[in-house]
Protein backbone atom coordinates (compact mmCIF):
# COMPACT_ATOMS: atom_id res chain seq x y z
CA UNK A 1 0.00 0.00 0.00
CA UNK A 2 1.03 3.60 -0.86
CA UNK A 3 2.34 5.60 2.11
CA UNK A 4 -0.19 8.34 2.94
CA UNK A 5 1.31 11.65 3.00
CA UNK A 6 0.72 13.91 6.29
CA UNK A 7 -1.49 16.56 4.20
CA UNK A 8 -4.31 13.82 3.36
CA UNK A 9 -3.81 11.86 5.60
CA UNK A 10 -6.82 11.97 8.29
CA UNK A 11 -5.25 12.35 11.78
CA UNK A 12 -2.21 14.77 10.41
CA UNK A 13 -4.13 16.66 7.88
CA UNK A 14 -4.27 20.24 8.95
CA UNK A 15 -7.37 22.17 9.18
CA UNK A 16 -8.73 23.49 5.57
CA UNK A 17 -8.18 27.41 6.42
CA UNK A 18 -4.63 26.55 7.79
CA UNK A 19 -3.95 24.02 5.13
CA UNK A 20 -5.35 26.52 2.40
CA UNK A 21 -2.79 29.17 4.01
CA UNK A 22 0.31 27.31 4.67
CA UNK A 23 0.70 24.37 2.10
CA UNK A 24 2.00 24.35 -1.41
CA UNK A 25 0.83 21.81 -3.85
CA UNK A 26 1.56 21.49 -7.78
CA UNK A 27 -0.59 19.04 -10.48
CA UNK A 28 2.46 17.33 -11.15
CA UNK A 29 2.63 16.16 -7.52
CA UNK A 30 -1.57 15.49 -7.06
CA UNK A 31 -1.15 13.45 -10.14
CA UNK A 32 -3.93 10.65 -10.89
CA UNK A 33 -1.36 8.23 -9.10
CA UNK A 34 -1.79 10.45 -6.16
CA UNK A 35 -5.09 10.28 -6.01
CA UNK A 36 -5.50 7.35 -6.40
CA UNK A 37 -3.05 5.63 -4.07
CA UNK A 38 -3.04 8.72 -1.34
CA UNK A 39 -6.76 9.73 -1.82
CA UNK A 40 -8.93 6.57 -2.88
CA UNK A 41 -6.45 3.88 -1.69
CA UNK A 42 -5.39 5.92 1.56
CA UNK A 43 -7.06 8.51 3.41
CA UNK A 44 -10.96 7.81 1.85
CA UNK A 45 -10.22 3.47 2.90
CA UNK A 46 -13.05 1.92 4.97
CA UNK A 47 -14.88 5.12 5.17
CA UNK A 48 -19.12 5.05 5.11
CA UNK A 49 -20.83 7.55 3.85
CA UNK A 50 -17.55 9.72 3.73
CA UNK A 51 -16.59 8.91 7.81
CA UNK A 52 -16.07 6.15 9.58
CA UNK A 53 -17.85 3.36 10.33
CA UNK A 54 -18.00 4.15 13.77
CA UNK A 55 -18.74 7.67 14.10
CA UNK A 56 -21.76 8.92 16.03
CA UNK A 57 -25.27 9.99 14.91
CA UNK A 58 -26.99 10.54 18.37
CA UNK A 59 -30.56 9.56 18.22
CA UNK A 60 -31.67 13.38 19.09
CA UNK A 61 -30.79 14.12 15.75
CA UNK A 62 -32.97 12.11 13.92
CA UNK A 63 -35.82 13.52 16.00
CA UNK A 64 -37.87 16.31 14.52
CA UNK A 65 -36.75 19.88 15.96
CA UNK A 66 -34.43 22.13 15.26
CA UNK A 67 -31.41 20.43 15.14
CA UNK A 68 -32.10 17.65 12.95
CA UNK A 69 -33.65 20.62 10.53
CA UNK A 70 -30.57 22.97 11.00
CA UNK A 71 -28.33 19.84 9.59
CA UNK A 72 -30.60 19.04 6.95
CA UNK A 73 -31.00 22.55 5.58
CA UNK A 74 -27.26 22.88 5.49
CA UNK A 75 -26.20 19.42 4.26
CA UNK A 76 -29.48 19.49 1.61
CA UNK A 77 -27.42 22.87 0.25
CA UNK A 78 -23.58 21.51 0.23
CA UNK A 79 -25.42 18.62 -1.84
CA UNK A 80 -26.82 21.11 -4.40
CA UNK A 81 -23.83 23.24 -4.41
CA UNK A 82 -21.13 20.01 -4.93
CA UNK A 83 -23.58 18.72 -7.43
CA UNK A 84 -22.69 22.50 -9.73
CA UNK A 85 -19.34 22.30 -8.71
CA UNK A 86 -19.02 18.83 -10.58
CA UNK A 87 -20.74 19.37 -13.53
CA UNK A 88 -19.12 22.68 -13.97
CA UNK A 89 -15.82 20.63 -13.26
CA UNK A 90 -16.62 18.59 -16.05
CA UNK A 91 -16.80 21.65 -18.68
CA UNK A 92 -13.34 22.67 -17.28
CA UNK A 93 -11.63 19.06 -17.63
CA UNK A 94 -11.38 19.45 -22.08
CA UNK A 95 -9.90 22.96 -21.46
CA UNK A 96 -6.71 22.12 -19.52
CA UNK A 97 -3.43 22.51 -20.91
CA UNK A 98 -1.76 19.48 -20.38
CA UNK A 99 -1.22 16.20 -18.81
CA UNK A 100 -1.04 17.14 -15.00
CA UNK A 101 -3.63 19.60 -14.95
CA UNK A 102 -5.56 17.37 -17.11
CA UNK A 103 -5.44 14.50 -14.54
CA UNK A 104 -5.51 17.08 -11.51
CA UNK A 105 -9.47 18.23 -12.79
CA UNK A 106 -10.30 14.87 -13.35
CA UNK A 107 -9.79 13.49 -9.80
CA UNK A 108 -11.37 17.27 -8.28
CA UNK A 109 -14.66 16.12 -10.36
CA UNK A 110 -14.26 12.73 -8.42
CA UNK A 111 -14.11 14.38 -5.63
CA UNK A 112 -17.11 16.87 -5.70
CA UNK A 113 -18.87 14.08 -7.13
CA UNK A 114 -18.16 12.35 -3.48
CA UNK A 115 -18.45 15.08 -1.52
CA UNK A 116 -21.97 15.89 -3.15
CA UNK A 117 -22.95 11.76 -2.43
CA UNK A 118 -21.54 12.13 1.54
CA UNK A 119 -24.05 15.24 2.13
CA UNK A 120 -26.87 13.32 0.97
CA UNK A 121 -25.73 10.27 2.10
CA UNK A 122 -25.73 11.90 5.91
CA UNK A 123 -29.55 12.82 4.70
CA UNK A 124 -30.47 9.23 4.47
CA UNK A 125 -28.47 8.54 7.58
CA UNK A 126 -30.69 10.91 9.37
CA UNK A 127 -33.76 8.68 8.70
CA UNK A 128 -34.87 10.33 5.30
CA UNK A 129 -36.25 7.66 2.67
CA UNK A 130 -34.01 7.77 -0.19
CA UNK A 131 -37.55 8.20 -2.97
CA UNK A 132 -38.01 11.19 -0.61
CA UNK A 133 -34.74 13.13 -1.01
CA UNK A 134 -35.37 15.07 -4.42
CA UNK A 135 -38.17 16.63 -3.13
CA UNK A 136 -36.98 17.35 0.43
CA UNK A 137 -33.71 18.97 -1.04
CA UNK A 138 -35.64 21.07 -3.05
CA UNK A 139 -38.27 22.34 -0.28
CA UNK A 140 -35.85 22.92 2.14
CA UNK A 141 -32.39 24.27 -0.22
CA UNK A 142 -33.95 24.82 -4.17
CA UNK A 143 -34.76 28.03 -3.50
CA UNK A 144 -31.57 29.31 -2.12
CA UNK A 145 -29.74 27.18 -4.62
CA UNK A 146 -31.90 29.17 -7.47
CA UNK A 147 -30.74 32.58 -5.64
CA UNK A 148 -27.40 32.04 -4.46
CA UNK A 149 -25.42 29.15 -6.56
CA UNK A 150 -27.56 29.92 -10.13
CA UNK A 151 -25.63 32.89 -10.37
CA UNK A 152 -22.81 31.90 -9.33
CA UNK A 153 -22.78 28.94 -11.84
CA UNK A 154 -23.83 31.04 -14.94
CA UNK A 155 -21.03 33.44 -14.26
CA UNK A 156 -17.98 30.49 -14.17
CA UNK A 157 -20.12 28.60 -16.85
CA UNK A 158 -19.90 32.09 -19.16
CA UNK A 159 -16.17 32.19 -18.71
CA UNK A 160 -15.71 28.50 -19.40
CA UNK A 161 -17.89 29.00 -22.46
CA UNK A 162 -14.90 31.34 -23.69
CA UNK A 163 -12.71 28.89 -23.69
CA UNK A 164 -10.97 30.20 -20.52
CA UNK A 165 -9.03 27.72 -18.92
CA UNK A 166 -6.92 29.91 -16.38
CA UNK A 167 -10.24 32.30 -16.04
CA UNK A 168 -12.23 28.76 -14.80
CA UNK A 169 -9.61 28.07 -12.72
CA UNK A 170 -9.97 31.95 -10.97
CA UNK A 171 -13.15 31.88 -10.44
CA UNK A 172 -13.21 28.16 -9.05
CA UNK A 173 -10.62 28.45 -6.70
CA UNK A 174 -11.37 32.37 -5.56
CA UNK A 175 -14.79 32.86 -5.91
CA UNK A 176 -16.64 28.88 -5.28
CA UNK A 177 -13.73 27.28 -3.02
CA UNK A 178 -12.44 30.16 -1.20
CA UNK A 179 -16.05 30.88 -0.16
CA UNK A 180 -16.83 27.34 0.27
CA UNK A 181 -13.97 26.19 2.51
CA UNK A 182 -14.71 28.80 5.59
CA UNK A 183 -18.16 27.16 5.33
CA UNK A 184 -17.10 23.76 5.76
CA UNK A 185 -14.66 24.52 8.55
CA UNK A 186 -17.56 26.08 10.31
CA UNK A 187 -19.60 23.32 9.81
CA UNK A 188 -16.77 20.93 11.06
CA UNK A 189 -16.58 22.61 14.53
CA UNK A 190 -20.48 23.30 14.62
CA UNK A 191 -21.18 19.46 14.49
CA UNK A 192 -18.04 17.94 16.04
CA UNK A 193 -20.10 17.32 19.64
CA UNK A 194 -23.74 17.21 18.32
CA UNK A 195 -22.85 15.13 15.46
CA UNK A 196 -19.62 13.20 14.87
CA UNK A 197 -20.85 11.90 11.76
CA UNK A 198 -21.41 14.94 10.09
CA UNK A 199 -17.94 16.68 11.28
CA UNK A 200 -16.18 13.71 9.84
CA UNK A 201 -17.72 14.09 6.96
CA UNK A 202 -17.08 18.31 6.88
CA UNK A 203 -13.72 17.40 7.53
CA UNK A 204 -12.85 14.55 4.52
CA UNK A 205 -14.28 17.44 2.41
CA UNK A 206 -12.03 19.99 4.31
CA UNK A 207 -8.62 17.59 3.21
CA UNK A 208 -9.64 17.47 -0.79
CA UNK A 209 -10.62 21.09 -0.54
CA UNK A 210 -6.42 22.01 0.88
CA UNK A 211 -5.45 20.10 -2.42
CA UNK A 212 -8.04 22.18 -4.84
CA UNK A 213 -7.41 25.72 -3.21
CA UNK A 214 -3.24 25.23 -3.39
CA UNK A 215 -3.03 23.39 -6.46
CA UNK A 216 -5.53 25.71 -8.02
CA UNK A 217 -3.79 28.62 -6.84
CA UNK A 218 -0.35 27.21 -8.02
CA UNK A 219 -1.35 26.87 -11.54
CA UNK A 220 -2.72 30.53 -11.88
CA UNK A 221 0.71 31.42 -10.30
CA UNK A 222 2.35 30.07 -12.79
CA UNK A 223 0.60 31.31 -15.28
CA UNK A 224 0.62 34.91 -14.35
CA UNK A 225 4.23 34.70 -13.68
CA UNK A 226 4.83 33.44 -17.46
CA UNK A 227 2.52 35.67 -18.88
CA UNK A 228 2.11 38.97 -16.40
CA UNK A 229 -0.10 40.94 -19.71
CA UNK A 230 -2.85 38.64 -18.75
CA UNK A 231 -2.75 39.92 -15.12
CA UNK A 232 -5.27 42.44 -15.41
CA UNK A 233 -7.88 40.33 -16.96
CA UNK A 234 -7.92 37.87 -13.91
CA UNK A 235 -7.80 40.98 -11.46
CA UNK A 236 -11.11 42.33 -13.40
CA UNK A 237 -12.74 39.03 -13.63
CA UNK A 238 -12.20 38.41 -9.61
CA UNK A 239 -13.46 42.16 -9.27
CA UNK A 240 -16.52 41.45 -10.82
CA UNK A 241 -17.03 37.98 -9.59
CA UNK A 242 -16.95 39.76 -6.23
CA UNK A 243 -19.29 42.14 -7.13
CA UNK A 244 -21.40 39.44 -7.83
CA UNK A 245 -21.04 37.64 -4.56
CA UNK A 246 -21.98 40.58 -2.82
CA UNK A 247 -25.45 40.44 -4.10
CA UNK A 248 -25.99 37.20 -3.43
CA UNK A 249 -28.11 36.29 -0.54
CA UNK A 250 -25.61 34.33 1.44
CA UNK A 251 -25.83 35.88 4.58
CA UNK A 252 -29.47 35.51 4.74
CA UNK A 253 -29.38 32.11 3.81
CA UNK A 254 -26.64 31.46 6.67
CA UNK A 255 -28.71 33.50 9.53
CA UNK A 256 -31.70 31.27 8.49
CA UNK A 257 -29.12 27.88 8.86
CA UNK A 258 -27.68 29.80 12.27
CA UNK A 259 -30.51 30.17 13.90
CA UNK A 260 -32.10 26.89 13.91
CA UNK A 261 -28.59 25.69 14.64
CA UNK A 262 -29.15 28.19 18.02
CA UNK A 263 -32.19 26.73 18.79
CA UNK A 264 -31.46 23.06 18.45
CA UNK A 265 -27.88 23.57 20.24
CA UNK A 266 -29.41 25.32 23.14
CA UNK A 267 -31.62 22.49 23.85
CA UNK A 268 -28.87 20.06 23.80
CA UNK A 269 -27.09 22.40 25.94
CA UNK A 270 -26.32 19.91 28.18
CA UNK A 271 -24.37 17.14 25.72
CA UNK A 272 -22.46 20.83 24.58
CA UNK A 273 -20.92 21.54 27.60
CA UNK A 274 -17.96 23.23 27.88
CA UNK A 275 -16.87 22.48 24.11
CA UNK A 276 -14.82 25.24 22.31
CA UNK A 277 -15.67 26.40 18.77
CA UNK A 278 -12.30 27.95 18.63
CA UNK A 279 -9.67 28.14 21.21
CA UNK A 280 -11.13 30.11 24.54
CA UNK A 281 -14.64 30.52 22.92
CA UNK A 282 -16.94 28.20 24.47
CA UNK A 283 -19.76 26.65 21.43
CA UNK A 284 -22.79 26.96 24.00
CA UNK A 285 -21.87 31.16 24.37
CA UNK A 286 -21.65 32.19 20.75
CA UNK A 287 -24.31 33.50 18.80
CA UNK A 288 -25.34 33.22 14.96
CA UNK A 289 -23.81 36.47 14.03
CA UNK A 290 -20.48 35.72 16.18
CA UNK A 291 -20.27 32.43 13.96
CA UNK A 292 -21.60 33.85 10.63
CA UNK A 293 -18.89 36.90 10.92
CA UNK A 294 -16.25 34.26 11.68
CA UNK A 295 -17.49 32.02 8.29
CA UNK A 296 -17.20 35.54 6.08
CA UNK A 297 -14.08 36.62 7.88
CA UNK A 298 -12.31 33.52 7.08
CA UNK A 299 -13.59 33.67 3.52
CA UNK A 300 -12.20 36.78 3.09
CA UNK A 301 -8.46 36.34 5.01
CA UNK A 302 -8.25 32.79 2.77
CA UNK A 303 -8.95 34.37 -0.46
CA UNK A 304 -6.55 37.39 -0.16
CA UNK A 305 -3.93 34.57 0.88
CA UNK A 306 -4.51 32.73 -2.45
CA UNK A 307 -4.76 35.93 -4.09
CA UNK A 308 -1.46 37.38 -2.85
CA UNK A 309 0.21 33.45 -3.24
CA UNK A 310 -1.43 33.96 -7.23
CA UNK A 311 0.29 37.39 -7.59
CA UNK A 312 -3.49 38.92 -8.14
CA UNK A 313 -2.37 41.34 -4.58
CA UNK A 314 -4.33 44.27 -7.44
CA UNK A 315 -7.80 42.08 -6.71
CA UNK A 316 -7.98 42.55 -3.34
FE1 LIG B 1 -16.34 20.07 -2.64
FE1 LIG C 1 -13.49 21.51 -3.93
Amino acid sequence: MTEIPSEVAWTTAPGVLEGARTLELSPEQCDLDYWLGAVAGGSLRGLVHGHAPDAAIPDFMRRPGPLRDAVVEEFAFQAIAEEKATRAIAALVPLTPDIACMEFYATQLLDEARHARTYRGHLLELGIPEAELPTLMEKVAGQDARKVLFPLETFGLGVLAKGDFYGGVVVLTVLVEGVIAPTTELSERKWQVLDPAAAQIQRGAGIDEIRHLTVGSTIVRRYVAEQPQQKDRLVELIVRGREMWQRLPLTKMLERHEALFQEGMLDRADVIGDYEIWPGRRLLDTTPDERIDAALRWSKETQDVRLTYMGLTEAI
